[in-house]
């Protein structure tokens, strides 16, 4: 792959150029949300200064360069998963909005009584509350794909789980918590021989892994694009036609509707139907200005170099004493959690964030995960596509001061 100019990428990222407690930032929570491209910050700037109006409603100018700029993003979004029609492609404000958009839509509408939800115990917390609602509501039941000390699914268990009574299987393709990435196509594969529809998270996925939704022939696909060099508050689910079309709208209002009486509303065809109220447009509008840095960098570079800082970051932590990664997958991508011997990781933050080293703490929305494995929390540094390796023996050296501080 070709190798990136790295002093050219994070010049593209402003924020990455200050000074945080006298010290150049070394940015490590990419995981928890990813800094915004030049080019991003652009767009939204370019949007609100030349073309905001509303949506689809309007006649007049600027509210056609909204609107098609709007499409044009839903357009750019089935390209970068590869979907049939750009109509399988709903606007959400995130992946939580998503998962709970099927957990409201098709979960009500075709789950009932016994029947079984199957999810995986690294699951974030938003992949597993909307289907416990699901679960007291219609009587269904929750079950649980067990994982390994490393941080991997078993997959035996998994067959095992997998019954008639299955009817959704939803798991997270890359987890945020561990970097473990899970083999999906297997999972669908397995899941459609039930006759169950999969809902894959790919929260985590979207920058380090080519998806494409077709080959994976999975159900629903779901993201948010702030992990993705994108705004927040602007998510994507894909669902296929044939599935979406039999879903009911969940939030009723404007935009989602053929046509109002006070006796009976007809609503409007998909994507549309799920997409009551004005959205995000700006948000929706950059998103298609992050998924091209992405492009044209090369999903395949950018994988590259991540596996490059991992493979270092891993080497280097490990030669930190009573220092202990937590998740060890063999197929992971670039997010290092870990533990370190008698010092709370709460500690291990505040003292790294006095030497401008950002990272996360705590149980990444994944408290069922940590009790499985025994632990409160941990330490996170997840690297993205701007990191150095330079910056990684920054974090080394920060470490070494946080044992000396905690000794
Ligand atoms: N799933 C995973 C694996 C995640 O990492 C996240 C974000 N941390 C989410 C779901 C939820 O995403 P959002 O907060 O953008 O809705």
């Amino acid at each position: 792959y070709p190798t990136l100019d790295l002093a050219q990428i994070r010049a593209d990222f402003p924020i990455l150029d200050q000074l945080v407690n006298g010290r150049p930032l070394v940015y490590f929570d990419n995981a928890a949300t990813t800094q915004k491209p030049r080019a991003v910050l652009d767009a939204l700037a370019h949007y609100y200064e030349h073309d905001n109006a509303n949506i689809h409603r309007g006649i007049h100018a600027l509210a056609e360069r909204a609107t098609s700029a709007f499409e044009a993003s839903r357009k750019a979004v089935q390209s970068f998963l590869n979907a049939r029609e750009a109509e399988e492609i709903i606007f959400t404000y995130g992946t939580t909005d998503a998962i709970n958009l099927v957990a409201k839509t098709y979960g009500r509408t075709f789950l009932g009584k016994g029947d079984e939800i199957l999810i995986s115990t690294m699951e974030h917390h938003s992949n597993i509350v909307p289907w416990q609602m699901l679960c007291e509501e219609r009587g269904c039941v929750l079950k649980v794909i067990p994982i390994n000390d490393e941080g991997e699914l078993l997959l035996d268990e998994y067959e095992k789980l997998l019954t008639e009574r299955t009817k959704i299987v939803s798991v997270v393709h890359v987890s945020n918590a561990l970097g473990t990435i899970n083999p999906v196509k297997y999972l669908i594969d397995k899941a459609h021989a039930v006759g169950a529809v999969v809902l894959i998270d790919g929260a985590q996925a979207t920058t380090h892994i080519e998806i494409d939704v077709q080959a994976l022939d999975c159900d629903f696909y779901v993201f948010s694009a702030h992990k993705l060099f994108g705004p927040t508050g602007m998510g994507v689910l894909y669902g296929k036609r044939a599935l979406l079309e039999t879903m009911p709208p969940w939030r009723g209002g404007g935009e989602m509707i053929k046509e109002v009486t006070f006796e009976k509303t007809t609503y409007n065809d998909i994507p549309y139907k799920f997409e009551a109220g004005t959205p995000n447009i700006a948000d929706v509008i950059a998103v298609r200005n992050a998924l091209e840095y992405v492009n044209t960098l090369g999903k395949d570079t950018i994988a590259a170099h991540e596996h490059e800082l991992l493979t270092y970051a891993t080497d280097a932590l490990q030669t930190i004493d009573g220092l202990r990664i937590i998740g060890q997958a063999k197929e992971k991508v670039s997010v290092i959690s870990f533990v370190l011997d008698g010092i709370h990781h709460e500690d291990t933050g505040v003292i790294l964030d006095q030497q401008g080293i950002a990272v996360r703490t705590g149980h990444h929305c994944c408290q069922p995960l940590m009790r499985r494995l025994g632990i409160a929390g941990t330490t996170r540094a997840s690297f993205s596509v701007y990191n150095t390796t330079d910056e990684i023996d920054r974090l080394v050296k920060g470490l070494q001061r946080v044992k000396t501080m905690m000794a």
